[in-house]
């Protein structure tokens, strides 16, 4: 692996990475779920679900524990009620009370060089917007590929990344694959990246157990773990030193 890498993209997931949903979601879920079934969940449920991957929103994850209680709900619905609590009539929901998960003049060095910042995320644009403007982070993320894009092929489906990179070669700003990454908190997250050729490298989110969420995310791929996203600036710049040693101690694990 040659030690010299040099980004030119790195392509953001948003929940779980930039902002701190492990409340919002979390509770919308749970009163959503409460509100079909008229049963609590049992704690680890929503997490099981997201390690078994596939479900590229929480409309859909949500929909999913409901059915899977054995009742019949449709999508609308779910999507009704989720975004009742989640996005409020004005937004006033659990959405207004999200964290950031990175300092801006972590974002702000991340820019310098003439590196592209972008998002992409299952997360409807109009919240993607909203909540960037919340944080001042509009001019930090000139590239957004949110839900309305990749309708039917959300991610672990490359092509939100594929189609990142394709907005950028229309704009001029030509970007390899191998000059671009991915950072992401989910193994759908991995395996997009990993499908569409970039380097894939993952965050773990507040509420997740360290080292389970390391395991999940390295068996789906993931070539680094980070830390911390406010370390990402030291990442990028010694990207192929990292990958060299990470490819190293992966190697030793194999053959403890
Ligand atoms: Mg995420």
């Amino acid at each position: 692996m040659q030690a010299k890498v040099r980004l030119k993209a790195l392509l953001f997931d948003m929940d779980g990475v930039l902002v701190d949903v492990s409340r919002s979601y979390r509770r919308a879920i749970e009163e959503t779920v409460l509100h079909f079934t008229g049963r609590q969940i049992v704690p680890g449920t929503i997490r099981r679900y997201r390690y078994l991957g596939g479900f590229d929103d929480d409309w859909k994850l949500t929909r999913a524990i409901i059915t899977d209680s054995g009742m019949e709900v449709s999508p609308g619905r779910v999507i009704d009620e989720f975004q009742r609590r989640y996005r409020g009539e004005r937004w006033d929901g659990f959405i207004a009370e999200e964290p950031p998960l990175v300092q801006t003049r972590t974002l702000e060095r991340l820019q310098a060089d003439g590196r592209i910042l972008g998002i992409v995320t299952g997360r409807p644009e109009a919240e993607v917007k909203w909540t960037i403007e919340r944080f001042g982070w509009k001019r930090y993320f000139p590239l957004i590929v949110a839900r309305e894009k990749t309708e039917q092929r959300g991610k672990p489906d490359p092509f939100p990344l594929q189609h990142a990179l394709s907005v950028l070669g229309i704009a001029g700003r030509q970007v390899e694959t191998e000059e671009a990454v991915y950072i992401g908190d989910t193994v759908d997250d991995m395996a997009a990246a990993r499908a569409a050729g970039l380097w894939a490298v993952g965050t773990v989110p507040p509420d997740a157990d360290r080292a389970e969420h390391e395991r999940h995310l390295r068996d789906r791929g993931a070539h680094l773990i980070l830390d911390d996203l406010d370390t990402l600036p030291d990442l990028v710049d010694s990207f192929g030193e990292r990958l060299a040693l990470a490819a190293a101690t992966n190697e030793q694990e194999k053959t403890a």
